[in-house]
């Protein structure tokens, strides 16, 4: 019984093949996902699927680079129709900070107000948020600690930082989703957050079609392999499969308040 947290069922590699894609999952274990919105588009589609199949939840959120000719007013108004529209988004995002040195990325300043118009809403909606994060530790801390006190809850997705930040987030009362990052050569202080990170705190997740396992790099990536994701997370904190599945599990209905079926 295991549940992929943070995968993008509407991808176009998709397309053609969801209902095997599901079906195939379902026969391997993975009960339930969290499809990610990313854009106003992406948004009505992970509501549409997850209105389509009882074990799909859903996220709508603007991812940090998207939708630049958009207003936040405007965007704004998108995402709270959105959130009354349907009783399957469980969160908000992806949002947060994505730092690379593409010239298509969106300001710095731009991105912390996108994120912070995020943070205000899954507040204001009382829902959680699925925080993306690159290069971005201190900035989404400072922005993090902000609206902590206002009963802030979230997840830092994909998490592929070092345990002070781990530590840090843990403490704001974050959860911390592993991929198949952890399978990847060279992450040792992953590797350590894994190790460390509370029993009760961590979730499991693809980012499917992306992040594959390391054996299949290059290559597209199913919500499926959140096996894989879940033997490396078991091997390292020295527990059983099963342990990690139920847990990963319980720790996902609990963040996203998720009355599962199968719990
Ligand atoms: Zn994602």
């Amino acid at each position: 019984m295991l549940i992929d947290s943070h995968c993008h069922l509407t991808h176009e590699f998709y397309e053609n093949n969801l209902e095997e894609l599901i079906k195939d999952s379902i026969e391997l274990g993975i009960s339930n996902f969290i499809t990610i919105g990313t854009s106003v588009l992406e948004n009505q589609k992970v509501i549409q699927v997850s209105e389509n199949y009882e074990n799909i939840f859903c996220t709508v959120g603007i991812y940090p680079h998207e939708n630049q000719e958009l207003t936040f007013d405007n965007l704004k108004k998108s995402l709270e129709e959105n959130i009354n529209s349907s009783k399957k988004i469980v969160g908000i995002g992806e949002c947060g900070i994505d730092i690379t040195n593409r010239d298509s990325q969106r300001k710095l300043e731009d991105q912390k107000s996108l994120f912070e118009m995020q943070l205000s809403l899954a507040v204001k909606y009382g829902i959680p948020v699925t925080v993306h994060n690159r290069n971005g530790d201190e900035i989404i801390l400072n922005i993090l600690k902000k609206y902590s006190s206002n009963n802030l809850r979230g997840v830092i997705h994909c998490f592929d930082s070092n345990w002070s930040f781990a530590k840090n987030v843990l403490d704001l009362g974050f959860y911390i989703s592993f991929s198949n990052m952890v399978t990847y050569p060279k992450k040792d202080a992953l590797l350590e957050v894994v190790k460390n990170v509370p029993k009760d705190r961590f979730l499991i997740e693809t980012d499917s079609p992306y992040l594959p396992p390391q054996s299949m790099r290059g290559e597209i990536n199913y919500p499926k392999y959140v096996k894989i994701v879940a033997e490396k997370v078991a091997q390292i904190k020295q527990k059983t499969f099963n342990e990690v599945s139920e847990l990963s599990f319980k720790n996902t209905c609990s963040l996203f308040n998720i009355c599962c079926q199968n719990l």
